[in-house]
């Protein structure tokens, strides 16, 4: 097909204002999918993701239509992650784009994440084709719409597309609007390779599937290629077009996106938004934008029973054959004995990771509370980086200590600026803007230190706003604070996994409640237990356990059997997720309990 023909385009939107619906529309209508393959979302591939309804990691695929000009053109969808931990994936594949679907939901109007989409799309130059879906919603409103997209994100709007994507109606303009509106590629065929990485993932027979767009020269099959970034070098053994599966080619010319093969052994040596080049005729200068990115948020990951240590081990490194932001390093715990300290993008990823390792491997985990990453700068000007509350230096030891910082955009009807505005300041929050976008629709800035978001903000947010608050964020960089570490000790021994860094101002206060947490959370042993939280030396709690033989069935009055054994079948799972510490029986709650306290 002639490059002319070519349309390379992202969906941008909101989480559930319908990208995969729509992505659903377009295969279904170019016939990429028959009736009988098609499964609602097939986008979304993994059973995890179906069940959140978020994309996770971004897919391609390729679809052929006949335009009204008669043409055939090739449409290349290329999806994006649908949450902020992934936001450079979202600017990676969108760089793989001319042009980019703005979708946002009639009933919604614009959300935190529209403007962070759209803000990556303008960053490189996209062509954005607004299109306003669920038309079909009562509460659709899409003029108001129109003049949201326009005063919020000025973007001329007059030439919005009204949609359905659940009922399939104005599709066909979708489709016409990518050919006559998006840019086809531009590219130089006979210049040295250069082509993007936007995505990756793990086979086991084939190796690393890598996902590309060439920009310039042609990558075809027997080439030997180079990483620019690492400088490794593997022989193209096979390049293809994305269909719904992988169809190979001899060859992809630049303006093409595909994929290529090369007996890559592990997905690290295939970064998203590297360059690819000729090993032979190599390109002076990679593609831009390439960057290394780090785990943001740590967590210590413990099996609940030390037998499942290998077993553990040999998961995540399953896991991280496929996810090269997951990192993992072996940790030995006084508490929970030996597991791994855990980075992560974010939290979802985090959750993602947690929930994959208890489901797909069946593993009982024992998870400490998430922590993002300080850097400690000691009195001989030494710096550290530290993730793990057990590592934290003693406080003399310190000079000062920096914190990660997010700037975060918050949309929120107008009624509940009240409620987000305490909820910003009891984390420390600092406002930066905010802004009337309409009579009823408000948007914040402010900067809050990541650590105060990591405990259960979004939730928090959520509920101030009746679930109406959307929320964005991008990290900024670090900022001194007055961090200090919290212990807890049962009967007089700090354990390692309950501990957190905390802001000095909150830690008395969070102290105090979370020793009365723990003290609700723990159940009674045969013995006293002491419950204290210590900052340094000093003891700013204690709550006592009173001993009591522990009997659950008591409280089932009379002879409800089943009830009983539902009881009993609930304590032995709960079991399976204690952890004997010391002598104390601690829950997996406890260790999480930080999390919990106002
Ligand atoms: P995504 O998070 O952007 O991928 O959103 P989804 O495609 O998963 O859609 C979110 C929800 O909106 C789902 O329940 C869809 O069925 C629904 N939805 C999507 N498009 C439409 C539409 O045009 N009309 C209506 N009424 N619902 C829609
Ligand atoms: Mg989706």
């Amino acid at each position: 097909m002639k490059i002319e023909n070519v349309r390379n385009f992202s969906i941008i939107a909101h989480i559930d204002h319908g990208k995969s619906t729509l992505a659903d529309r377009l295969l279904e209508v170019t016939g990429t999918i028959t009736e009988r393959e098609k499964v609602d979302q097939i986008l979304d591939d993994m059973d995890l993701e179906r069940e959140r309804g978020i994309t996770i990691k971004s897919h391609a695929v390729r679809l052929l239509y006949t335009a009204k000009d008669g043409q055939e053109y090739q449409l290349n969808l290329i999806d994006t992650p649908g949450h902020v931990d992934f936001s450079y994936e979202v600017s990676r594949s969108l760089s793989a784009c001319e042009g980019a679907l703005l979708l946002v939901d009639a009933s919604q109007g614009v959300e935190a994440q529209t403007l962070a989409n759209v803000y990556l799309a303008m960053d490189h130059n996209l062509t954005i084709i607004p299109i306003i879906n669920k038309i079909d919603l009562p509460s659709a409103d899409v003029e108001r719409t129109k003049e949201q997209i326009e005063e919020i994100l000025a973007i001329d709007a007059s030439e919005a597309l009204p949609v359905s994507a659940k009922q399939g109606i104005g599709i066909e303009n979708v489709l016409e609007a990518i050919v006559r509106r998006i840019p086809a590629p531009t590219g130089d065929k006979n210049a040295p390779l250069r082509a993007l990485i936007f995505d990756s993932w793990f086979d086991s027979y084939q190796g690393a599937v890598v996902y590309l767009r060439v920009f310039d020269g042609t990558i075809s099959k027997g080439m030997t290629v180079r990483m620019m970034s690492s400088g490794k070098e593997f022989e193209v053994g096979e390049v293809g077009m994305l269909r719904l599966g992988l169809v190979p080619v001899p060859e992809l010319p630049a303006g093409s996106v595909g994929y290529f093969l090369g007996s890559i052994k592990q997905v690290s040596d295939t970064k998203i938004g590297d360059t690819v080049t000729n090993a032979d005729h190599p390109a002076d200068m990679p593609l831009p934008g390439f960057k290394n990115v780090k785990p943001m948020v740590f967590s210590g990951l413990f099996p609940s029973t030390g037998s499942q240590y290998e077993h553990l081990r040999e998961s995540l490194e399953k896991l991280a054959l496929n996810d090269s932001s997951l990192t993992f390093e072996p940790e030995m715990s006084e508490a929970l004995g030996p597991g791994f300290r855990c980075g992560f993008l974010g939290l979802l990823h985090m959750e993602i990771v947690q929930e994959r390792l208890e489901r797909e491997f069946d593993i009982a985990l024992l998870t400490t509370a998430p922590s993002v990453v300080y850097k400690v700068i000691r009195h001989d000007g030494s710096e550290e980086y530290i993730s793990n509350p057990a590592r934290f230096p003693d406080r003399k030891d310190i000079e000062w200590v920096e914190e990660p910082l997010i700037l975060a955009s918050i949309f929120v009807p107008s009624d509940f600026v009240g409620g987000v505005l305490k909820l910003a300041q009891d984390r420390r929050g600092v406002q930066k803007s905010l802004q009337y976008l309409s009579s009823t629709k408000v948007m914040l800035a402010y900067e809050f230190p990541l650590n105060e978001t990591i405990m259960d903000f979004y939730d928090k947010l959520k509920s101030a706003t009746r679930g109406y608050a959307s929320f964005d964020y991008e990290y900024i960089g670090y900022r001194k604070s007055d961090i200090v570490k919290l212990d807890i000790l049962l009967n007089g021994e700090p354990i390692d996994a309950l501990s957190a860094l905390i802001h000095n101002e909150k830690s008395y206060y969070r102290g105090r409640e979370l020793a009365k947490k723990m003290r609700q959370l723990i159940p009674r042993q045969l013995f006293e237990v002491a419950v204290q939280a210590a900052i340094g030396t000093k003891v700013i709690a204690r709550e006592t356990i009173p001993p009591m033989r522990k009997n659950v069935t008591a409280k089932c009055y009379g002879g409800d059997i089943t009830r009983k054994r539902k009881l009993l079948e609930k304590q032995k799972e709960g079991k399976k997720r204690m952890r004997q510490v010391g002598r104390v029986e601690v829950p997996q709650e406890a260790f999480m309990a930080v999390l919990q306290v106002e």
